[in-house]
């Protein structure tokens, strides 16, 4: 008899990254799109699945799929690359910009993978805390440049404030640092201006982006980067073989082709997420902020937890975030029958 074999040091101290999917009337706490991509697109994807050799392995350059990518925000294709969902990139980068003796700065509060991420690819996390509205300003960027990083993330939109950075100060961070600036873009459809502009004068930034949000396809896990080729010659470096299977290429290469379809929806997600503000912001027992993003962080007087559980019971689910915002709740836009259903509940929750 052997014992169990020992992981290493801290890993059991990680709580695994879960978010409930629970099958409810409005599921509204994972920011996805509510929305399929249409028929069209389906039809696509199923002709190319079939034209598929999938005893082959996948093209491991992704050539047609970064080409779609690059074609789509008019990004040179030497600078375009693709993964597993945004996260999958985010590690890449880590992998090598990040590791051991290296040093990464967050400004929180944000995206918990980034420092996840960081953890996990030995990279040292310094965590920078940015105060409400969270728009960075140049004193952000002294402090990130005085902790000598060898990346730093910035999540514009934010996840879970909502607010965009200001691309000017991404510019001055890119400009005062050598090190590798992350921009984590997953949410810039929905608005806000991107970096993506900066990579040309400072080749140390790179532009995270995922088709999960506006393109509606979460499901098929896929994320790109957009930068400096040597970064791009880097993240080829350290991935793993053949990373992006033929059927996720072929998912991304599809919907790339249904962009106009996936505007429209874009639209109608961005009316729902101002819908939202203005019916929160008419209640009472709330502090609702601005989002450029698909989705909005509310602070209700009552414990966040209550609200959470007692939305629940109506059949819809919210991300209860106050461990990264005190007593903060995260709503995603869905449709407008699901928007509905979460704002009557929570009208009903509130004065209970
Ligand atoms: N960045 C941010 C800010 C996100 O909120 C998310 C998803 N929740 C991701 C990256 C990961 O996206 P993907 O599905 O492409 O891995």
């Amino acid at each position: 008899m052997s014992r169990p074999a020992t992981p290493r040091p801290g890993l059991r101290d990680v709580a695994p990254y879960h978010s409930p999917q629970l099958d409810v009337v409005a599921r509204l706490n994972t920011n996805e799109c509510p929305y399929p991509l249409p028929d069209g697109f389906v039809e696509e994807l199923t002709a190319r699945v079939r034209a598929t050799s999938l005893n082959r392995y996948p093209d491991g350059q992704m050539t047609e799929l970064r080409e779609a990518l690059a074609a789509s925000v008019g990004h040179p294709v030497e600078g375009a690359w693709a993964a597993n969902g945004a996260n999958e990139i985010i590690t890449e980068l880590l992998l090598a910009y990040g590791g051991p003796g290296r040093r990464a700065v967050v400004f929180e509060p944000t995206y918990l993978l980034h420092s996840r991420l960081s953890w996990l690819t030995r990279t040292e996390v310094v965590s920078l805390r940015l105060a409400s509205p969270w728009i960075l300003a140049s004193h952000d960027v002294a402090a990130a440049v005085d902790a000598g990083p060898d990346v730093v993330f910035v999540c514009s939109p934010n996840n879970p404030t909502g607010n965009a950075q200001p691309v000017e100060v991404v510019a001055a961070l890119a400009a005062d640092t050598d090190a590798l600036v992350i921009v984590d873009e997953a949410y810039v459809e929905f608005g806000g201006r991107t970096s993506l502009p900066l990579i040309a004068d400072h080749p140390n930034v790179v532009v995270v982006r995922t088709l999960s949000k506006a393109f509606a396809l979460a499901g098929a896990r896929i994320g790109y980067a957009l930068a400096a080729p040597e970064v791009v010659e880097d993240l080829e470096r350290v991935r793993l073989p053949y990373h992006l299977s033929a059927l996720s290429q072929a998912a991304g290469i599809a919907a790339l082709h249904h962009a106009p379809a996936a505007k429209g929806i874009l639209d109608r997600i961005r009316a729902e997420r101002d819908r939202i503000v203005r019916e929160l912001r008419a209640m009472s027992g709330l502090t609702v902020h601005d989002s450029d993003a698909n989705f909005v962080l509310f602070v209700p007087e009552r414990p966040a937890a209550t609200v959470w559980s007692e939305l629940l019971e109506r059949g819809v689910l919210v991300r209860d975030l106050s461990a990264v915002v005190p007593n903060a709740l995260r709503v995603t836009a869905g449709t407008e029958h699901e928007v509905d259903l979460f704002l009557k509940s929570l009208e009903e929750v509130l004065s209970g």
